[in-house]
């Protein structure tokens, strides 16, 4: 990897790169399940238990023997069966078993028939309709069999996962330690929310961005604040963070100007490379290896660093905290106003997504200059344009990604 300014470099190749170089790092650990709501499951899950575990009803009704039904004349009730309280008791020919919503069915039934298509007179049970064989059973293991692999390595676990595993009985998981990641912000002019702001400086808004977007990870972040474009203070930073943490992500420092004062003192730590990516916004980016931590350097500009940490580093973190990932969908929008867009980069607008009379309709949100933020905050999705795409008139059909992971 070196410096390169030969040309830019598409998204894809930097993506594929970076993925080929990066293993998980994370040892595995088991939790209790409730404690491990975010982490990444280890191994594959296994089903301990056939899901529903035995032959149950399906609606409130009566269980019956499609033979005793064939004379057309009303049974008798035997009993009657509850979830939690099976029926155990005889089942003579021409009776039937009252039998509610989960309840197991007793041995010998072929069909529930429900509630609603019996005449009741006492114990004496008329049947309205003829059923079909198996009716109204939800058959053992038919949802999930003993040993099905229910959950793979790499999910991460969220409200969707839990009730699925308390289903099967599963106590406790063998999952991933969090990713561990040091963060720090670089610029001289950089001053951190509650502190007064001389001429000249302004807030530090990115590292705000990219702890939450850690935290919606799942990873343990050690926020090292705001580091002057300081040789020794950096260097130090730099040192800190490659002895404490997995990953270091910085932004600001890897623009043309800046790019030479952190590349020489990343040389010296380790094997970086800075790449112009052919995206935008985010063109400066840096990546490599400090001697133990990997290194991500994101773009100073607000907008270029959340666009390229959600496109790029969060794939990569993702793979070294042993987490399956996978790009939110894809859809095709019609686009409400022209767009403006010069060929050359692949371009991540950021729109607002909506129902129109035809179908999906985009709009962009404003200027799409990487300093405004709002263009990102009122946005609800990318508007990604391709590389050699130029302008683009009203009415033109164009492809957009719905936020809804980490930009939400
Ligand atoms: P740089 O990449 O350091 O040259 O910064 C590019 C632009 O982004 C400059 O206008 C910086 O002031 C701004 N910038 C850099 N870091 C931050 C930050 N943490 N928060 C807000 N703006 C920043
Ligand atoms: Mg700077």
């Amino acid at each position: 990897m070196g410096f390169d300014t030969s040309g830019l470099l598409p998204l894809s190749d930097a993506l594929q790169g970076m993925l080929e170089q990066l293993t998980c790092c994370c040892d595995s650990e088991q939790l209790p399940l409730p404690e491990a709501l975010g982490r990444v499951l280890a191994s594959d899950i296994a089903s301990p238990l056939a899901v529903p575990p035995f032959d149950n009803s399906a609606m409130d009704g009566y269980a019956v023997r499609l033979a005793d039904l064939a004379s057309g004349t009303p049974l008798i009730m035997a009993g009657k069966a509850f979830a939690g309280q099976p029926y155990h008791g005889e089942w003579p020919a021409g009776h039937c078993v009252r039998i509610m919503t989960g309840a197991p069915v007793p041995a010998g039934t072929d069909a529930v028939v429900m509630q609603e298509e019996t005449q009741a007179d006492g114990d004496r049970i008329t049947f309205l309709a003829q059923p079909e064989p198996g009716q109204n059973i939800r058959r053992a293991g038919s949802d999930i069999g003993k040993g099905d692999c229910v959950l793979p390595a790499g999910t991460r676990l969220t409200p969707r996962e839990m009730p699925l595993l308390a289903s099967l009985g599963v106590a406790t998981v063998t999952v991933r330690r969090p990713l561990k990641v040091a963060i720090f912000s670089t610029g001289d002019e950089l001053k951190p929310v509650g502190t007064p702001l001389a001429h000249g400086d302004i807030y530090d808004s990115n590292r705000y961005g990219v702890r939450a977007m850690l935290a919606r990870m799942g990873c343990d972040c050690l926020d090292l604040g705001i580091i002057p474009d300081d040789p020794a203070q950096l260097r130090a930073a730099f040192i800190r963070a490659d002895e404490e943490a997995d990953v270091l992500i910085t932004t600001g420092g890897v623009s043309v100007g800046e790019a030479d004062f952190t590349k020489q003192l990343l040389d010296e730590l380790g094997e970086i490379g800075f790449w112009k990516l052919a995206i935008k916004p985010g063109k400066p980016f840096a990546f490599g290896r400090l001697p133990r931590a990997w290194f991500f350097g994101l773009p100073g500009n607000p907008v270029s660093a959340m666009v390229t940490f959600d496109q790029l580093v969060q794939p990569a973190l993702a793979k070294l905290a042993g987490q399956r990932f996978e790009r939110p969908l894809q859809l095709q929008a019609i686009v409400a106003e022209p767009l403006k867009k010069s060929p050359g980069r692949l371009d991540f607008q950021r729109g607002i997504l909506s129902q129109g009379p035809n179908g999906l309709e985009v709009r962009s949100t404003g200027s799409q200059d990487s300093a405004v933020f709002s263009s990102l905050s009122r946005a609800n999705c990318y508007i990604v344009l391709e590389r050699e795409r130029g302008r683009v008139a009203a009415g033109e059909t164009v492809t957009v990604e719905p936020f809804g992971g980490l930009l939400l």
